[in-house]
């Protein structure tokens, strides 16, 4: 009972994997509490030692600068990655595909700068997740094409705020939302209601387009204006066709919902690519995941689970 009476929700953020985290936990004890802030903010940083293509250090930075030449054997979580992020590759047509940072990595978004044709055209053949050979008994990955590159940035953060729910649970919260960037994911609902997730209106800062009650579940947002610069009244943001090199334009925001952050993360950078009606088919195809689409009319589209 004197415990009980202590709980209380903790609540902060910070700035971590260039994105913005958010926590809340509902704790027993501002010690419980703190504890838990700090867990999620320790694995978020974590993941970004792993993960960066921004930190030279990072196993991502080193497979790229070695893997054209030589297996590199990297650490479980980050072959288990890769791996899944292949499976979405192969689950989504080539939609989703790490090694888009073959050309992805030529566009430098703060800058403004963007690669030309010829270039874009140059490297274009080395974006294909099959030139990524993962060999699982050495826990290794070799690149079988000179000049690709690799980047998480779609679904390392779904996966980081996976891995830390999963700390939480293991301490024993059960009301917590961690959000990085887009990904969110709650645990348990706020009290006896549902917690209250807006997904943004792509063209307005401070309006949602929609607010959904939701609880125990997850999900992602991809957006057009998240990282990108304007040339000549068009827009270049940081979702690439693996097909193209470049921007697709007939989405503006895509969200994804389903249990699993790494998941929804994946899916929704995949579904941009993919457009309203291959994104909204391949959702319906999947057990367990909805979508909510805002095209470039500012329509809203939402998969059947959703419609129901
Ligand atoms: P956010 O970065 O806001 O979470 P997303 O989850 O949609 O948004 O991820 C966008 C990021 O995904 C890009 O910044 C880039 O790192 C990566 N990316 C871009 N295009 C692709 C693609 N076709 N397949 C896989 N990853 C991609
Ligand atoms: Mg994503
Ligand atoms: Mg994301």
């Amino acid at each position: 009972l004197a415990s009980a009476a202590q709980a209380e929700w903790f609540i902060d953020d910070a700035a971590i994997m260039g994105t913005n985290i958010e926590v809340q936990v509902w704790a027993d004890s501002a010690r419980q509490g703190q504890q838990a802030i700090d867990t999620v903010f320790a694995e978020m940083e974590r993941v970004n030692q792993l993960m960066s293509p921004y930190i030279d250090s990072s196993e991502l930075s080193r497979v790229n600068r070695l893997a054209a030449n030589e297996d590199v054997v990297v650490s479980e979580e980050m072959f288990n990655l890769i791996r899944y992020a292949n499976k979405i590759s192969q689950q989504t047509g080539g939609a989703f595909d790490i090694t888009f940072a073959s050309v992805g990595f030529l566009y430098n978004y703060r800058a403004a700068q963007r690669p030309d044709e010829q270039t874009i055209n140059a490297n274009l053949d080395a974006i294909n997740y099959r030139h990524l050979e993962l060999d699982e008994h050495n826990s290794s990955i070799r690149f079988r094409h000179p000049n690709v590159k690799i980047d998480l940035g779609g679904i390392a953060k779904g996966h980081a705020v996976d891995k830390a729910v999963d700390q939480l649970i293991t301490m024993g919260i059960e009301h917590a939302m961690v959000t990085a960037g887009g990904d969110t994911r709650l645990l348990g609902d706020r009290l006896g209601r549902p917690w209250m997730v807006g997904i943004r209106d792509p063209r307005n800062p401070d309006r949602q387009a929609v607010m959904l009650p939701l609880s125990d579940i997850a999900i992602s947002t991809s957006g057009d204006y998240e990282r990108y610069f304007e040339e000549e009244g068009q827009r270049y943001h940081h979702i690439i066709s693996p097909k193209t090199g470049k921007s697709t334009y007939e989405v503006q925001s895509v969200s994804i919902l389903g249990p699993s952050s790494t998941t929804n993360d994946a899916l929704s950078t995949s579904v941009f690519v993919l457009g309203v009606q291959a994104g909204i088919d391949l959702i319906n195809q999947i057990p367990e995941v909805e979508a909510i689409i805002l095209d470039d009319h500012r329509r809203m589209h939402f998969s059947s689970g959703l419609t129901q």
